[in-house]
């Protein structure tokens, strides 16, 4: 296998076959850290999204992946974390140079959890729990039947682990998959494709198309009637578009999408925990995460003290090349999105913000020709700014005042988005009583970003569709059947 510095061209991966898009068209990948080139890429066509559509329908129907016990699955399916597992470096090293993500993070927690999707999974199938009904001489059972073919639609950031969130349940329960990276982070998908077959995943369960939404090679993911399930993570936007598409056809979708989500600290909590963790929360993952409590309310009798650690320990954040082990924060993903990151900071003063810190693109000479922005954070502004309720994704804090339990909690639940929250309190009836109040698929207090995968993963509002996860993961990718036999 060539390494990252040698490669220069991926193909799609269809059926059996590495190809390149049916017109030989492709597009660039370069590293946001200094714009170097790392791969062409194939820019796939709709004829493409077709081919691998017909590529997993006949993998599917004629086998044997679905035929084959759960456990002799979950076998193969262990074999490709182990390559993963494996070629950790590798990944992580891909992963960093292709989006930005810092290596610390690649290496330790996103690529790990490749491997933990695939395991989790590939168990979970094997031992789930299946419900029988005695009921006098009627019994009733359920079976679970893999659904079909599914289209997985990736974002890209957190490439790998979010599209093997989709690809690792997808499979484990019998599907084939075609799945479609985003164009601007392809490599892992690319290299972990290769693995998986070098493991023993059978020619087209697993088919891989790179390129664009909308009429190109996604165009047929969304809209081909032999496609039995859509799952998809991406912004709110694009999750309009492919729940129209897949309306035509009555097909399932599953979709994680944007966040706008609140990180309340109150006056009783252990500062020592909240302020690094809310750093985390926002500028974690170069501020580019779903989840983020993008939107910090913190209660009015401490805002003095806890906005001054906060802003302090912000300054310090290592922002720079995020092949570096000290990095904190790497560059941001493309020049279009970095724009729109400033642009809501222009917008933030003009709603009548004040920038604490941050703000400007940082163009020193080590940074210049990279995408990045330091940390910002922005006071002044009221819950009903566009700052405050749009999703920025980018390393931007709004901070926002609050007195009583009640006012934080309706300012929380004043968003379109309802993906996440976090809380920060000692006060556990207040926790719980308030987790029960938020408008939010997961809600963390004292902590962040823990994920169980037994747990439901989505959002509410426009923030999701469905849940994915455990039970849930089984209840999307299988067609559960009722059996009733009279003994
Ligand atoms: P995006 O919506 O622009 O793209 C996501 C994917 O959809 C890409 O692969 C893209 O090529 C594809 N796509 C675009 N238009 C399409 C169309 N018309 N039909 C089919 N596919 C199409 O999102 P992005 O910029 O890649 O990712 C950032 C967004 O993802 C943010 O909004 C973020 O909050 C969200 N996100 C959500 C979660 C979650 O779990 N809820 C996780 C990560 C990211």
């Amino acid at each position: 296998m060539t390494s990252t510095a040698e490669r220069t061209e991926i193909r799609h991966l269809i059926g059996e076959n590495w190809v390149p898009a049916s017109d030989g068209s492709t597009f660039e990948s370069r590293d946001p850290h200094d714009g170097s080139l790392l791969a062409l890429v194939p820019k796939g066509t709709a004829e493409d999204g077709t081919a691998a559509i017909d590529a997993a329908r006949t993998a599917f129907d004629q086998g044997p992946w679905p035929q084959m016990s759960p456990k002799e699955r979950a076998k193969i399916l262990h074999a490709v974390a182990d390559a993963v597992d494996d070629h950790r470096d590798e990944l992580a090293q891909l992963e960093t140079r292709d989006g930005g993500k810092t290596i610390t993070q690649s290496l330790h927690a996103e690529i790990p959890r490749v491997a933990h999707n695939l395991r989790f999974f590939a168990d979970y199938v094997s031992m789930a729990a299946n419900e029988a009904y005695p009921d006098g001489d009627l019994l009733s059972y359920v079976l679970y039947p893999p659904a079909g073919v599914v289209s997985a639609i990736s974002p890209w950031n957190a490439p790998l682990m979010l599209a093997t969130w989709k690809i690792a349940p997808a499979l484990a329960f019998g599907n084939t998959v075609v799945l479609k990276p985003a164009p601007q982070t392809p490599l892992t998908a690319h290299r972990f494709a290769e693995l998986a077959l070098e493991a023993g995943l059978p020619p087209g369960v697993l088919n891989v198309v790179h390129g664009f939404g909308g009429e190109a090679v996604a165009g047929p993911l969304t809209s081909d009637s032999r496609v039995d399930r859509i799952t998809f993570t991406g912004s709110s936007a694009t999750g309009v578009k492919i729940l129209q598409a897949a309306a035509l056809n009555h097909t399932p979708v599953s979709a994680e999408m944007g966040g706008k989500s609140a990180n309340i600290v109150f006056a009783d909590a252990d500062l020592d925990v909240a302020v690094p963790m809310s750093l985390r929360a926002i500028f974690g993952g170069n501020g580019q995460v779903c989840l983020s409590g993008s939107r910090l309310l913190v209660q009015n009798s401490i805002m003095e003290e806890f906005l001054e650690r906060f802003t302090e320990e912000a300054r310090k954040l290592v922002v720079g090349d995020p092949k570096n082990s000290g990095t904190f924060m790497g560059p941001l993903i493309e020049a279009r999105h970095l724009e729109k990151v400033h642009s809501y900071v222009e917008l933030a003063q003009e709603e009548g913000g004040k920038i604490v810190t941050g703000g400007e693109r940082l163009t020193d000479a080590a940074r210049a020709d990279g995408f990045y922005y330091p940390p910002t954070v922005i006071t002044g502004l009221t819950n009903q700014s566009r700052t405050a309720q749009e999703e920025i994704f980018g390393p931007v804090e709004t901070v926002l005042g609050f007195d009583t339990e009640d006012e934080a909690l309706r300012i929380t639940n004043d968003s379109p988005y309802g993906l996440a929250g976090i809380l920060f309190t000692q006060n556990l009836d207040r926790a719980h009583r308030m987790a029960a109040r938020w408008k939010a698929g997961t809600v963390w207090i004292n902590t962040f970003f823990e994920r169980d995968l037994r747990l439901p993963f989505g959002g509410e509002g426009i923030s999701g569709l469905g849940r994915e996860g455990g039970q849930y993961s089984r209840e999307f990718f299988t067609e559960p059947r009722a059996v009733t036999i009279r003994l």
